[in-house]
């Protein structure tokens, strides 16, 4: 994608005010007594004015402040613009108390699925850790799409997601595509909705070709599904509603997740006997306990059942 001079200049002011910014104590959005979220909002936005214009100046860049700051999308929610951390989980925790109508689409060709594939995983607990995805089938090399417009915010190899991209669309949210074959894209280029970002691939901690898509809003995942009619293969609706039972339902997910139950073998006992009683299966029991089917049992033993 061509990129003008003008934008590429204003990527840099950002990548360097993205620096400044690490180095200052940022404040969260929402306390835990529910203060207005959007006080704080404007708190740090007259910040971030700050620093780019600081940044700006540094760099012998012309032009209105406030025009280039409009470039980066949800500047004035993150005041962040980090091509290197894919999530901040420190900002995990604060939750925002207020509801925040997000804007989704407002024509018919703003928005798009991601991948033709139907879903082979829910977002949610799996395997007693959480999904924050959705996964989605596909043969490597089909191409992954960007589901609204935006700026490509990472895209990189990580351990656990292999070639991925994150993209920052102007209503706030983010999207997330992970286990890539190829990237197409850079931090900083602006993307339409449907613009290729990629091949779908089986890069990273994943098995077998698919796309694992998430959607987050400061740093909080959200199912994709309450989104996308992903079999369909289109939006539910234009607009979606953000509140804190939003993210509360995930966290309460969470716990679901980490609660590990254990059963203690007694005399008589089989893995196969242990699976039925458990809703499980043999092959799961052996991989959630690291052992093989025909490992002989000790009584007493602590076998992990979900
Ligand atoms: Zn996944």
């Amino acid at each position: 994608m061509h990129l003008s001079p003008r934008v590429l200049l204003l990527s840099a002011a950002f990548l360097a005010w993205g620096a400044l910014r690490a180095q200052v104590d940022t404040t969260g959005y929402g306390g835990p007594d529910g203060e207005d979220i959007f006080e704080e909002l404007v708190t740090d936005a007259e910040e971030a004015t700050v620093e780019v214009s600081r940044v700006a100046r540094a760099i012998g860049m012309l032009g209105d402040v406030n025009d280039s700051l409009s470039v980066i999308p949800g500047y004035d929610m993150y005041c962040h613009w980090n091509t290197d951390l894919i999530f901040d989980r420190a900002r995990t925790s604060r939750f925002m108390h207020d509801t925040l109508c997000l804007v989704l689409s407002e024509t018919d060709d703003d928005h798009a699925m991601p991948c033709t594939g139907h879903v082979t995983s829910p977002f949610g607990p799996r395997r007693g850790r959480m999904h924050y995805g959705l996964d989605l089938k596909l043969r490597t090399g089909d191409p992954v799409v960007c589901a609204f417009p935006g700026v490509v915010r990472i895209s990189k190899y990580n351990r656990s997601f292999g070639h991925v991209v994150v993209v920052r669309h102007h209503n706030g949210l983010e999207t997330l595509y992970a286990h890539l074959s190829k990237r197409l894209v850079t931090p900083g280029q602006v993307v339409a909705a449907g613009d290729t970002l990629g091949k779908g691939g089986n890069t990273g901690r994943s098995y077998g070709s698919h796309l694992h898509f998430e959607v987050r809003f400061l740093d909080q995942p959200i199912d994709p599904s309450l989104l996308f009619d992903a079999e369909q293969g289109r939006l539910k609706a234009k607009t979606f509603e953000l509140n804190k039972g939003t993210f509360e339902a995930m966290a309460a997910a969470k716990v679901a997740a980490g609660s590990r139950k254990f059963h203690v073998v007694r005399p008589g006992d089989t893995l196969s006997a242990i699976a039925r009683r458990h809703g499980t299966s043999v092959p799961m029991l052996c991989r959630l306990n690291g052992i093989s089917q025909h490992r002989v049992l000790q009584i007493g033993q602590r076998i992990r059942t979900n």
